[in-house]
Order: structure tokens, then sequence, then C-alpha cells
């Protein structure tokens, strides 16, 4: 060491362990000559160095340009210490500190080099369906409590062999430390069972597996965080099959390719979406459906666009080897029958599930938080999350600054929790409509199991106004219980504060909020959801609304958009006459119930939400009178849009409401003079977006406000999002969409949580 050795302590925090971030920073360090030692502790990942000064200046550029893959650095801070003689660099044994928490990576996709080995005959992994690496494999849905370490993972059953252990200890293997660490000899294996039975093991587990899928019978497959169903999709009758077992009416089914190449046949695919299907998270993209693709209706009935992902684990790629006669496109939808979560532990999904598999593909390494694939759109070339789950959850959002320690229990649809510690919030992965007993359950462990990982005790809770959600029935049982502050928060308010949070936008600057959703118990008691807001994290005022219209029969009605039609119609004070469609799907009898029950308001409350307006308007022009599952009607007016009208229907604004009437008018003119749906579906559109520029533009009149936030289900819907967002940009308005978190329920809790860290500021 030469005379200008001097020394420097270096503190890193974020995602640091179990992703090779001590190899990284051992080879690092070596190649530079420099010496000293790295440590984990429970904040995150502790450095030593020794070493000339332009040395330390040149490793501390490289630990944050050349970092691990799955490696995210939050927070670094340096400060020199004096030189010791130390003659190599070392790793040194974890420091646990109490109390302190720390990251946990997602679960990761396999990475290039496991694939490469995977298919290598000469490795002695070649073929083994658990290959990982401190860069890819299971993480959060294998981790039962931190440290990260195997023995509090669900692989601490399977002892290393001395040639995996000789791997997991050695600094300069790409597997030192991978907790997962596997092979043949000593790791979790394959077997294929049928009716209870044990009919293939290995490679004869997968071969059998295979041979079943090409005869079109159904497969229960254990996954990364729970198990699938999987069937060919190109077997028509194999597909419907699945569909009457799953009893899942219409909801689309996620497709498995081998490869990239056989996505581009039945869809579109561009640069950014071919990225982000192949991005280490490899969650289900949408895409657009090519005019030839050949693949049954029955996958996605009325649908132009396909959910398709890559494979994820060595199994998947095992099981989809292109092969003559071999399917080139499974279903893989998730292992639950309608409704019901996704399942995860072998028993369970054995009793579930026997009844729709023909056959179980299994393994015996135990998953212990079940996770569910994740859905996104492109937007803007990036991701825009219809589900946030599965490689992504439980990343923690990055907030402005440290909050308290609070949880928010979320809505009821497509559920997710948030925790919040320092400067984090932990957005739960998706658990579900919090609608019967299991997914109750499988929210109330969830929230428990971050607690334990994060080291959060809360110290207040946020949940929604509307008294019947369970997650809020939850929320004041445990105050209750715990004797901490309850808060709750109104549903459009938590979207709009999601938006905020996911923009990282400063508190207390009032922005314009655009939230359009299907249903949100308003202040009034009322089902609020075409909300124009002015506010921010602390307080909302709700400057315009959609008109006041019916809802016959309360939530029941989502399922009927033929009577939201007509109780619209009528809220219109027009007439039902028998040309429309709406009419002709009811009796004469049952339009005189329906009239009765609208004139004398019987369960019939009053509704401003966007997403009714959507079933009205579908159900109006012929599109569909039922819906199978929500968001349907909606999801096939977008579908029908004419890409080229240019015209758009108007909105009448009037003190603070967003008029109908005169919309419904146009759309009965258009409608009876032969003018296609096609055409009426982009007008509305159009109008809406036109709509959203008039109110923003008033409100920037009084005011001066010209950021805005689109947040609630309704902005799924990416052409409504795209030409508003157009059309607001175009004058002058800057305007904030989601990027970290859905912008439907799934985003909800983050958005309640802000609200209650703001309200707990003001204090
Ligand atoms: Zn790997
Ligand atoms: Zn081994
Ligand atoms: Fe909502």
């Amino acid at each position: 060491m030469n005379s200008e050795a001097t020394g420097l302590k270096i503190s890193v925090s974020g995602i640091v362990q179990g992703v090779g971030f001590r190899p990284f920073v051992y080879t690092t360090a070596t190649r530079l000559k420099l010496s000293g030692s790295v440590w984990n502790t429970s904040k995150g990942v502790e450095i030593e160095l020794f070493g000339p000064q332009s040395d330390l200046d040149r490793f501390l550029t490289e630990l944050t340009e050349q970092l691990p893959v799955l490696a995210r650095i939050d927070q670094i801070e340096s400060y020199p210490i004096p030189f010791q003689e130390v003659t190599d660099f070392s790793i040194k044994d974890s420091q646990a500190e109490e109390g302190q928490f720390l990251p946990v990576s997602p679960d990761m996709s396999i990475c290039p080099d496991c694939l490469q080995e995977l298919f290598d005959p000469k490795n002695r992994r070649y073929r083994y369906p658990f290959i990982n690496c401190t860069n890819c494999g299971p993480r959060f849905s294998i981790i039962k409590n931190i440290p990260y370490d195997r023995p509090l993972t669900t692989m601490a059953e399977f002892k290393l062999c001395p040639t995996c252990q000789a791997e997991y200890d050695d600094p300069r293997n790409r597997r030192f430390h991978a907790q997962p660490v596997a092979c043949p000899d000593c790791g979790p294996r394959v077997q294929f069972i049928v009716n209870g039975q044990i009919i293939g093991k290995f490679e004869g587990a997968i071969s059998t597996a295979r041979q079943f899928l090409i005869e079109g019978k159904i497969l229960a497959i254990k996954g990364l965080g729970g198990y699938h169903l999987a069937c060919d999709a190109s077997n028509s009758e194999a597909v419907q099959r699945l569909r009457d077992r799953k009893k899942r009416s219409d909801r689309p089914f996620a497709l498995m390719t081998f490869d990239l190449e056989t996505v581009g046949k039945f869809c579109e695919l561009n640069e950014s979406e071919s990225l982000v299907l192949r991005s280490p998270q490899h969650p289900i993209v949408l895409l657009q459906k090519k005019e030839e693709c050949n693949l049954p209706e029955a996958l996605a009935p009325t649908q132009h666009h396909l959910g398709f992902m890559l494979p994820y684990t060595p199994l998947h790629y095992l099981l989809l080897e292109p092969d003559e006669g071999f399917p080139e496109v499974l279903v893989m939808t998730s292992g639950n029958l309608s409704d019901e979560p996704i399942a995860y532990e072998d028993e369970d999904a054995r009793e579930r599930l026997s009844e729709i598999a023909d056959g179980f593909l299994v393994h015996n390494r135990p998953i212990h938080m079940r996770v569910d694939d994740s859905v996104v759109r492109l937007v803007e070339q990036k991701p825009y999350f219809i589900r946030r789950s599965r490689g992504y959850a439980p990343d923690p959002i990055l907030l402005n600054n440290e909050i308290p320690e609070i949880l928010a229990c979320g809505a009821e649809l497509k559920n997710t929790f948030c925790l919040s510690r320092d400067h984090y919030a932990f957005l739960s992965h998706h658990i579900g409509d919090l609608e019967n007993y299991e997914t109750l359950s499988s929210f109330e462990s969830g929230i428990q199991h971050y607690q334990k990982l994060f080291r959060i005790k809360p110290q207040s809770i946020v949940a929604d106004l509307h008294p019947e959600y369970l997650s809020t029935k939850y929320a004041i049982d445990r105050a209750c219980k715990e004797e901490i502050p309850l808060m709750q928060v109104q549903h459009h308010h938590a979207h709009l504060a999601s938006c905020l949070a996911d923009n990282h936008w400063p508190a207390g600057q009032n922005v314009i909020g655009l939230i359009f959703d299907g249903t949100g118990y308003g202040t009034d008691g009322k089902i609020w959801g075409g909300e124009v807001l002015v506010g921010s994290y602390s307080s909302i005022q709700r400057r315009f609304h959609l008109a006041e219209t019916p809802l016959p029969g309360g939530d029941s009605a989502i399922r009927n958009p033929s009577k939201i039609a007509l109780a619209q119609l009528a809220s219109a004070d027009l007439p039902w006459t028998d040309d429309l469609p709406p009419v002709q799907a009811f009796t004469s009898q049952e339009l005189e119930i329906l009239k009765t029950q609208l004139a004398n308001r019987i369960n019939c409350p009053m509704t401003t939400s966007m997403g009714r307006l959507f079933d009205a308007v579908a159900s109006l022009i012929g599109i569909r009178q039922v819906s199978t599952y929500e968001g349907q009607a909606a999801i096939e007016l977008e579908n029908a849009c004419d890409p080229a009208e240019e015209n758009a229907y108007s909105f009448r604004l009037k003190s603070d409401t967003i008029e109908i009437a005169e919309l419904f008018d146009h759309i009965l003119l258009n409608l009876r003079m032969g003018i296609s749906s096609n055409t009426i579906a982009a007008r509305f559109h159009n109008g809406l977006a036109k709509m959203c520029l008039e109110v923003c533009q008033v409100i920037h009149e009084e005011t001066g406000l010209q950021t805005v936030a689109l947040s609630g289900g309704v902005w799924q819907n990416i052409t409504l999002l795209n030409k508003t967002t157009a059309l607001l940009r175009y004058n002058g308005f800057s305007v904030l969409q989601h990027h970290q978190v859905p912008a439907n329920d799934g985003g909800i809790a983050l958005g309640q949580l802000l609200v209650a860290a703001a309200a707990k500021q003001s204090n």
C-alpha cells in the first residue's frame, strides 16, 4: 500500500441483499486492488475500503453505475475513515440490528445465464427445472422472515450438496449466497399427479404433462407464486371446457409462448412491448391482436387485445419447449374458481382444482406467499399497470419524505393494501375482490406478513368511507382492538392522492383531478364516480360531477347495462321506444316493473358514476346488454371506436353538474340516422376528452391551476387516456398519469396512506 492510502466507509440501502450485491462489491474491490470488507446489516450493506483516494473514488462510481440487475440503491452515504493495514478484501458475516428492516426483492424471471445452462447438455443443471442464481428466481414468494437467509425461506428443508455449497460459499461464483440455489442432487423435484397417483417424476413428469396438453387436457401447474390452469390455446374445445369448469364466463385468459417470435405471429408487437415482455419482471402484456390471428375467440371473447407473457421459470421453459405437434401457445390462467383467490398451497390446490384439472404438474418447493401475475399495457412506451403483482411487489414506492407507520386497507375490488415506514410505501401484491372468506383471509394474512417482513407496527389505520367494504370493517375492528386512530378517506380523494404520490407530487400544491371510475362511496352517501376534484393530499373540493342518475337495484345493476341505459334515458326525459336495443332486451312486463321502480325510486340509489355512463352508452348502441364481469361493456365500447372519426358529442356544464341529456339526444339522433356504432362510440370518447378539457379550462380560470391528475378505473381505457392527455397538453395543461401503480382500485391504498399522512402532519 502506498503512502497516500486512506480509508472510506460506505453505507448502502435499497434492494442490496440476496441480489448478488456483496459479490459485486467483492469483485469490484479486488479488481481495483482495494482492501477492506463488506457485510450485510438489517439496514443494508456496509463497506470499509482502504487504498489510494483515486481508486476509492473510482470504486464509488462503479458501485452506482454497474449494479447487478436485481439490485437497487435507494440511499448511499460515505465518509473518510483512518487507514488500516488490511491485506485483502473479505465478505464478513451479517450483523443484525433490532427493529431495522430492508426491502425484499420481488420474484424474478429466469436470467439469460441460467437459461443458457438449462439447455446446455454439459452443464450439471442441464434441464433442471429449479435452476436459479443471485440474479434470478424466487424471492418474495419463498421468504418467511428477514434477514433473507436460507433457513428463513421455504428452501430451508433442502440441504445443499457439497458442490452447491461450494458455489454458495465462493464470492466469485454467480451463485454466491443465492438462497434458493439448488441442483438435481439436492433441490426440489417435479412430479406429475393424476387422481392422486404419481404417474411421472423428473423428465417423465414434464413429458407426460406435455402429452396431456397435446391431447387437449387441462393441467394444474405449480408455478412461482401459485398455481396456473393450462391447456392448448389453439384447441377451442379445450379452451371452452376450461371456461366451463372454471365457471369463468367471458373474462380473457392469459397466454404463454416459448419465445417472443411466437407472440409476434398472433399480435402486433413494437419494441417497447418486446422489452417489457422480456424484462426481469415478465408481466402479462396486453397486445393488439393481429387481423390474421387464428386463435379461438373463446380465449378472450370480443376483445381486440390478448394478454401474453413469456416463460418466467425454468419449468415453464421445459414445459413449452417447441416440438412437432406440441401447442405453440398455452392458456396460463390463474389456478382458481372464478372469484376465489389463486391456489398456492398443495393440499388446497388439489382440493379446489381437482374438478377443473385432468392432471397436476407439481413440485415440492413450498410457496410461502401467493403472488398473481402482473398485467400491464404500454402507454407512451412505458408499462401502465392493470394489476401490479409478481415481479413488482413488494418493491416499495418511494415517497417524497418520511411518514409515520400507517396501514391503509384499500378498497373492495382488486384489493391491495399498503404499509408505510420511513420514506417507503409498501403497496402489496394483488389480493383480489374482497367478497368471500378466502380472499378476506388472504388479505389479513398478507397484512401480518408484510408487517413482520418490514418490521412495521402501524400507529394508525386508514380505510375507505364505504361502511360495507370488508376492508373497512377489518380496519374499524383492528383500530378498536389495538386502540389506535382510524381514518376513513373518501374513495376518489384516495384515487387523486394515489396519482399524486405515483408522480412524486409535492405536498400542499393543488391540482385538478379527473377521477373517473365505476363506484365509490361519496361524502353524501351516494355512489360517486364521475368526479372533477380540486385538491391535494390534505383535502379536496368537488368542483364538478356527472349528472346524478338512478341505479335500479343498486350494485346488481352493474351486470345489466340495459337497465342502466333505460334509467339514464328516463332521467333525461327521453322515451323508451321499441327501436332501442335496451328496450328490446326486456319483455313489456319487465319494462313496466322497471318503470314503476324508477318512478317510485324503489331501491334506486343515485349515482354519478362514469363507469355506468359507459354501460348505458354501450347498451344504447347495441354493444352489450348483460355483462359477465366488471368493466366488460366499457371495454367493448372502447374497442368499437372508429379511430378515424373526429367529431365529438358535447356535454353541457351547469353550475357543478356535467349534464348528459344532450349527449343522449345526439346519440339517439345518430342511431336513427343509421350512423354506425363504431362512429358513435368514437364520438362519445372524443366528447368525453373535450368535456375534460372544458372542465379544466373553467377551473383554470377560477384558480390558475394547470396540472391535471388522471385516476380511477375508467383510465384503463387507453383510447380515452390518450385522447384526453393529448388534448390537455395541447392546451397548455400538464398531465399526471399513473406509472407505478394501477389507476384502478388496485392503487387506492397508496392514496389512502398519503391522505392519512397529510392529515397527521397538519395535526
Ligand atoms: Zn440466473
Ligand atoms: Zn446441489
Ligand atoms: Fe375506484
